[in-house]
């Protein structure tokens, strides 16, 4: 480890897993490379951060924490909100206690480097140059082909592809090959206009940004990482996959139970099945995945996060008897340490939902995928993973019904699954090259080093 404690970045967080999780990745290897590093989190959903005793937590407040009536982030009003809504109602809440946060870590007395703010804060970020003298560098945790779609909006808007009209066709979208019109990001939302006014903030707040850290690398996405730096021509540094740079480092906690159910099982038998944490579905979608996970006859391992099923609070939707028709044949979890399931040696296939932090784990462990994208960024990767990366299967979710997802599953584990594993493990390799010394991420993570210490030099 490197020693030059005493310069400091401050990371500003977005209260979401698959946001936050690449962010502490970061933090763990900027930490790493000598700097101190002080995470800003908002109040709502505050991290435990006795799980990270090397970093700094700050807990940014908002005005109407408690007050229930006009708390926007009480437990009722977010119930009630879609994932973009949110997002806004966080960034509007947050934005002064940010601007507060920030200038008193600033006025502490080691240097302040920069500030990493996650991506999708945008715009409302550059109070950090303006007031302070702060440089500031984005996260953007998602795919550059995901990107490089939501760059896109506006011509995809001008082309009348957006709003989407008709989200089940198959038509090309012929600026952004191989994407189809059913694969551009959409949201269920009662208003689609958030989506696009998020990512068009960020759009603004990356131009004006010191640059961009990805969670990408070359090998897999030069062509898009590319065509984006010219398009944005502010500093690009594809430095992932992140979560590998820090496999030496304490992560999270072993799960005893699931990895010794894990070990009974034969090689590359399980379906690990995990939608994230955000994706909700209705009772019907997860009685049909219920049905076709048991009838596919193969050993599975399935992630039912509490809030998954819409209107109940875990399983209470499956019928009576379930458990114990399955027996030893699955595991019902509510929630797994993944890359840890992901590198256990039974695991065959994983079912997943193309979050880009599953897809990059999945790859990084050579793991085939069966993708069943929900919304936003999903699409676009399912599309990549299965026609470019080839390393999955479709499963989509408006075809899905026990005996498509029974065949489906036993497919990638009994027919496709050697071909896909070959490939994945391909990908795995160049995965694991990239950050030895001289592979592009580590190069690319040097270059990044140099450009905040030259911030303050
Ligand atoms: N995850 C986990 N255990 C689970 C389900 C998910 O540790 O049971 C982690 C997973 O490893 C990944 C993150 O949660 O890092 C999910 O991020 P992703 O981008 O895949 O999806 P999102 O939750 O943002 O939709």
């Amino acid at each position: 480890m490197e020693e030059r404690r005493g310069q400091r970045i401050i990371m500003l967080a977005l209260p979401f897993t698959g946001h936050l999780n690449p962010m502490l990745d970061l933090a763990r290897i900027l930490h790493h490379r000598g700097f101190s590093i002080t995470i800003l989190h908002s109040s709502f959903r505050f991290p435990d951060p006795s799980r990270h005793p090397h970093f700094t937590f700050r807990i940014m407040h908002h005005n109407n924490e408690g007050k229930e009536d006009k708390d926007p982030l009480s437990q009722s009003k977010v119930a009630a909100m879609d994932l973009f809504a949110l997002v806004r109602v966080i960034k509007q809440s947050y934005a002064e206690p940010f601007r507060q946060a920030l200038a008193a870590e600033v006025s502490r007395r080691e240097t302040v480097c920069c500030l990493v703010t996650d991506a999708l804060w945008g715009t409302y970020t550059e109070v950090a140059e303006e007031e302070l003298g702060v440089r500031r560098l984005m996260l953007r945790a998602i795919s550059a082909v995901s990107f490089r779609a939501f760059a896109a909006f506006p011509l995809l808007r001008a082309k009348g592809y957006l709003p989407i009209q008709d989200s089940t066709l198959d038509d090309p979208v012929i600026e952004l090959p191989p994407l189809k019109v059913k694969d551009l990001p959409r949201i269920e939302a009662k208003d689609p206009e958030e989506l696009y006014s998020i990512m068009s903030d960020m759009m603004e707040g990356i131009k004006s940004s010191s640059g961009v850290i990805w969670n990408a690398f070359e090998e897999l996405e030069r062509p898009q990482l590319m065509d984006l730096n010219r398009t944005f021509q502010v500093p690009f540094f594809s430095i992932g996959p992140l979560h590998k740079h820090c496999e030496d480092l304490p992560s999270m906690k072993k799960n005893n139970e699931i990895t010794d159910w894990l070990d009974k099982q034969d090689p590359k038998s399980v379906v690990y099945a995990s939608f994230g944490s955000v994706v909700a579905i209705e009772a019907k979608v997860f009685l049909e995945i219920a049905w076709g996970l048991r009838n596919s006859k193969q050993p599975f391992l399935w992630v039912v996060r509490p809030g998954l099923v819409r209107g109940s609070g875990w399983i209470e939707a499956l019928p009576s008897g379930f458990m114990e028709d399955i027996g030893h044949q699955g595991k019902i979890v509510k929630w797994s340490n993944q890359l840890e399931v992901l590198a256990h040696p039974a695991v065959g296939a994983f079912w997943t939902h193309c979050g880009w932090n599953s897809a990059m784990e999945s790859i990084c462990e050579g793991v085939p995928m069966i993708c069943t994208p929900c919304q936003t960024d999903q699409l676009v990767n399912a599309r990549y993973i299965v026609d470019v990366w080839r390393v999955g299967i479709m499963l989509e979710k408006r075809k899905m019904d026990q005996s498509e997802i029974e065949q489906v599953l036993r497919s990638a584990i009994i027919y496709k699954g050697a071909e896909m594993s070959e490939t994945c493990l391909a990908w795995k390799e160049k995965a694991d090259n990239c950050l030895r010394k001289g592979g592009s991420s580590s190069n690319s993570l040097d270059k990044l080093v140099t450009h905040v210490l030259s911030f303050v030099s």
